[in-house]
């Protein structure tokens, strides 16, 4: 097998696509119940990302944005909403247009993976 290697460090834009291509991924399989673990996991995921993302001047914004919009996760409705709203204040603060979030399903999908191997499970009783 052949390897590129002429590919050099990423700029912050590409960065920033790969990243909201993984947390608007995240949003479209997550369940529409999910478990107190998943609901933990995705508040402490944007916590951990607004401590380590690899851009410092990203991350510290980021962790204002958090601060004033704390993480909506009960249902895939309320979390892909929630993130489209969060990516539209750092849009904003870059002066990009919003991105209407009423076309959020639209534009973003589950993985396309066969046989539905990649979703997520969510909980099927109110014990989890
Ligand atoms: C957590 C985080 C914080 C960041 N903070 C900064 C920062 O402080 N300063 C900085 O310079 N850059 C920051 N970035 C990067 C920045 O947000 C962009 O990713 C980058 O500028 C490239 O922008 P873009 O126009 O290609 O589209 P992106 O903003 O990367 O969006 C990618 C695609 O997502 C879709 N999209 C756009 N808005 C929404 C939305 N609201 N909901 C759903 N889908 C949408 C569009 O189809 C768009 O093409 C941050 C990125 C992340 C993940």
């Amino acid at each position: 097998m052949n390897f590129c290697i002429q590919a050099g460090p990423v700029t912050r834009e590409e960065l920033g696509r790969a990243t909201w291509t993984f947390i608007h991924t995240l949003g479209a399989q997550y369940p529409e119940k999910p478990t107190r673990q998943q609901k933990k996991d995705v508040k402490e995921l944007m916590a951990i990302i607004s401590r380590i993302y690899p851009c410092k001047e990203c991350a510290d914004h980021f962790k204002e944005v958090l601060r004033s919009n704390p993480v909506q996760a009960g249902s895939q409705a309320e979390f892909s909403q929630w993130l489209c709203r969060v990516h539209n204040v750092v849009n904003r603060s870059l002066g990009k247009p919003t991105f209407p979030c009423e076309r959020v399903d639209a534009r973003w999908g589950k993985l396309d993976c066969e046989h539905r191997m990649c979703d997520l499970q969510g909980s099927m009783t109110p014990f989890d």
